[in-house]
């Protein structure tokens, strides 16, 4: 059990008038400085005479998602939670073996934290990389340290969790994100959505950010300062993800990230490039007569089939489309703002669905063994190079069965479809194949 108190690590709010208990330090929660005004939460600045109340003083507008705070409120620091140091044994209780790469990767995250520095593991999809964050885990938990696996994407984290409790059985655990509305209950490992990082200061020895690139961490100034915020000072983060944003490419260039490469996956095949199909653009609007062979060769293979599409006017046209000319098919579709999204992926896991159309919510944290993939109207603004490669990197990633095939339509030949299949390609060669 942790020592400290039931509020350790974290940041509270205390509004004008009241008074925390004893211990933790006192700060403004916004501080005024000069002709501007800094958020002591999240970092933002913005000038003084904006974002004003109708009784006086200002609010932070970057942060409002966790609660309001204005310059007449406080926050509450409190010093971190202390776990007891145990053996690296009685931490991790999985039973896997590392490919001597992914035994590269780890020993390079390793040394990038001992050094305080943070690192960029730049890992094709499916190359395992969640296994390779478990030495270093394992070390951080065994020192007595607080530990969070955080990232961007809700979908990501409800994967991730069961199975970091499954790798961390005698560790207390928890699961932090926007739908689950529950405060810190001083575990020593948590999964959480970057967001939730906001709440905590100076808190974690080690933060494993997954999917960094992914929406809305893309580009985020808020989402970086949360992560930079609740690390211990003199640490930095482990990033994972297969394809880096233009930022954390620049902080390579520029030496301020250490780079671990995996380009192989796990089962050691290489990724499927993506085979391209020009149509007529009124093709590609109204019919989907191309795709009838591809799908019914999929299906007398017997494997699932995942169709992305841009929009969700042709999400529902392509659903119609399939049920109608392949009645002996389950055919459901999913986008983000789906209630049943959780339960139809689950579905389509268990093979009760055998044609998932789907937007790109699910272009990420999703592994189907035997999986095709097939993108429609792929030179769509909606398919940027990430991602193509993310949804690409769908495929062929079951051990037993690594070759799988990618499909792409489109009429115009984009940058972005160029890029993706020149990055596939990249990684490839980088992994030792032709
Ligand atoms: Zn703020």
């Amino acid at each position: 059990m942790m020592t400290g108190s039931f509020y350790s690590g974290q940041q509270l709010v205390v509004p004008a008038g009241e008074t925390p208990p004893q211990g933790g330090q006192l700060v403004s929660a916004v501080r005024a400085q000069g002709r501007q005004l800094c958020c002591q939460r999240c970092g933002a600045i913005w000038p003084r005479g904006i974002q004003t109340l109708p009784l006086g003083g200002a609010y932070c507008q970057d942060c409002i998602g966790l609660g309001r705070v204005t310059t007449r409120d406080r926050l509450w620091r409190l010093a971190p939670p202390v776990f007891p140091e145990r053996p690296a044994g009685q931490c991790c209780a999985w039973q896997g073996t590392l490919t001597p790469n992914q035994v590269r990767a780890a020993q390079a995250i390793q040394h990038a934290h001992t050094a305080g520095r943070g690192i960029l593991v730049w890992a094709v999809t499916g190359a395992g990389k969640t296994e390779m964050t478990f030495p270093v885990v394992t070390a951080a938990l065994a020192a007595g340290g607080l530990v969070a696996y955080a990232s961007p994407r809700i979908d990501v984290c409800n994967e991730l969790f069961p199975r970091i409790q499954t790798a961390f059985p005698t560790i207390s655990t928890g699961l932090r994100h926007g739908r689950e509305e529950q405060p810190y209950m001083g575990e020593q490992l948590i999964v959480c959505t970057t967001h939730q990082l906001l709440r905590f200061y100076h808190a974690f020895s080690l933060i494993i950010v997954d999917e960094v690139d992914a929406f809305p961490m893309h580009n985020s100034r808020l989402l970086h300062a949360a992560v930079a915020q609740a690390l211990q000072p003199g640490t930095a983060p482990v990033y994972l993800t297969a394809t880096p944003d233009a930022h954390l490419r620049r902080q390579l260039r520029r030496g301020q990230l250490a780079v671990a490469y995996l380009p192989r996956r796990f089962h050691g095949a290489p990724l499927p490039v993506p085979r391209l199909h020009w149509c007529r653009q009124h093709t590609l609007t109204t019919g989907f007569q191309p795709l009838q062979r591809l799908v019914r060769c999929h299906r007398s293979a017997r494997r699932p089939v995942m169709l992305f599409v841009p929009t969700v006017p042709l999400l529902t046209a392509l659903t119609v489309w399939l049920s109608s000319r392949f009645p002996a098919e389950t055919v459901v579709s999913v986008h983000a703002d789906d209630p049943e999204r959780v339960a139809k992926v689950q579905a389509f896991r268990d093979g009760r669905t055998t044609l998932l159309v789907t937007t790109t919510i699910l272009e990420r944290g999703v592994t189907i063994p035997h999986l095709q993939v097939i993108v429609w109207a792929a030179d769509h603004e909606h398919f940027q190079t990430n991602a193509l490669v993310q949804v690409a990197g769908r495929a062929g990633r079951s051990a037993d069965d690594p070759w799988g095939r990618v499909d792409f339509f489109y009429h115009r030949y984009t940058l972005a479809i160029a890029r993706a299949r020149r990055e596939i390609r990249q990684m490839n060669r980088r992994g030792g194949f032709r």
